[in-house]
């Protein structure tokens, strides 16, 4: 019988979840794959997990995708506005399927956090809480694959710019954030539990040392004020709405927002952290092909 469901299963975040969860002994056939698209589930399907159709906007289609599921992890859509609604249909199909825990991929300090992608987190949170359901919230920081897929790009200028004021960033590896989750599904303890989860903290000027490390071509960070980041991004093609949000993450990073020390995510996977260096090599390899 199925036991473990993971929504958005064919995402970056979502794929790593299940080899997690295969490669620490659960059989393929307790896990099933929720998708939107099915015809991006094959790699899923030959690694044996049951690929269900499920669709954060297809209401119908959900009660059914957790049928017989004992623990679903909810992967938080990526359709900033809709999400809300997007995960309301989910808890409310969970509570309807009988699954016994709802796991959620939530934020940093989803309740307190002025980051503007905040509300949509805490809003789910409070649902969650509400609907009966035992749960489980991975407050995930950064991914380190929001800086690394810009790789090309920080080669390209030999600058980072940015408005952090160079202030921490405890970003991890998906991989990281996946074994976190795949190990809080199976694991015993983690009901009602609130994890907030980061890696080991990096600066930009950190983030430019990486880069020139591991390629030899040599980065450096540029702080600027945040209007003047707004002008330039808008200078490279940025729409001024897009522009002003992605400073608004940079002054956000000067809060400290994107940084926590709580320790929760080495503890949930039982060794430390993917070093910003190693993460930067690995994206400096696969670039090379
Ligand atoms: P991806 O963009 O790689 O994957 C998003 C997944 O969500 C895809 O599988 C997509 O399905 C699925 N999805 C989108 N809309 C729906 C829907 N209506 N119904 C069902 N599935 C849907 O994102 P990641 O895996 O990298 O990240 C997972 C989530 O983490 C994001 O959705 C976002 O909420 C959050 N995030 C966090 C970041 C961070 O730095 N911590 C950065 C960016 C996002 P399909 O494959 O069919 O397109």
């Amino acid at each position: 019988m199925p036991r473990y469901a993971v929504t958005a299963a064919t995402g970056q975040l979502g794929r790593l979840v299940v080899e997690s969860l295969l490669d620490g002994g659960v059989p393929a056939g307790e896990v099933v794959a929720v998708v939107r698209t099915p015809g991006k589930a094959a790699v899923l399907a030959e690694r044996g997990v049951e690929v269900r159709f499920g669709d954060y906007t297809v209401a119908d289609s959900l009660p059914a995708a957790l049928a017989d599921v004992h623990v679903v992890l909810l992967i938080s859509g990526s359709e900033v506005g809709q999400r809300f609604t997007q995960h309301r249909a989910v808890v409310e199909a969970a509570r309807r399927a009988g699954v016994g825990r709802i796991v959620y991929t939530s934020l940093l300090r989803a309740d307190t956090t002025e980051l503007a992608l905040a509300p949509e987190h805490k809003a789910t949170e409070e649902l969650i809480r509400g609907s009966g359901l035992r749960f489980t919230f991975l407050r995930n920081g950064w991914y380190t694959e929001n800086y690394t897929a810009q790789l090309g790009q920080y080669l390209a200028h030999g600058v980072i710019v940015g408005a952090t004021h160079n202030a921490p960033v405890a970003a991890a590896t998906r991989a990281d954030y996946a074994a976190a989750a795949a190990a809080v599904m199976t694991g015993e303890g983690h009901e009602n539990a609130v994890y907030e989860l980061g890696g080991t903290p990096f600066t930009m000027t950190e983030l430019a040392a990486a880069v020139t490390d591991a390629t030899g071509t040599p980065v450096s960070y540029r702080d600027v004020p945040a209007a003047e980041l707004i002008e330039i991004l808008q200078a490279a093609g940025l729409d001024p709405g897009t522009a002003q949000f992605v400073a608004g993450l940079d002054i956000a990073t000067a809060r400290g927002d994107l940084d926590t020390a709580s320790g929760d995510l080495p503890r949930l996977i039982g060794r430390p952290s993917t070093l910003l260096v190693d993460a930067v090599r690995a994206a400096v390899t696969a670039a090379a092909g």
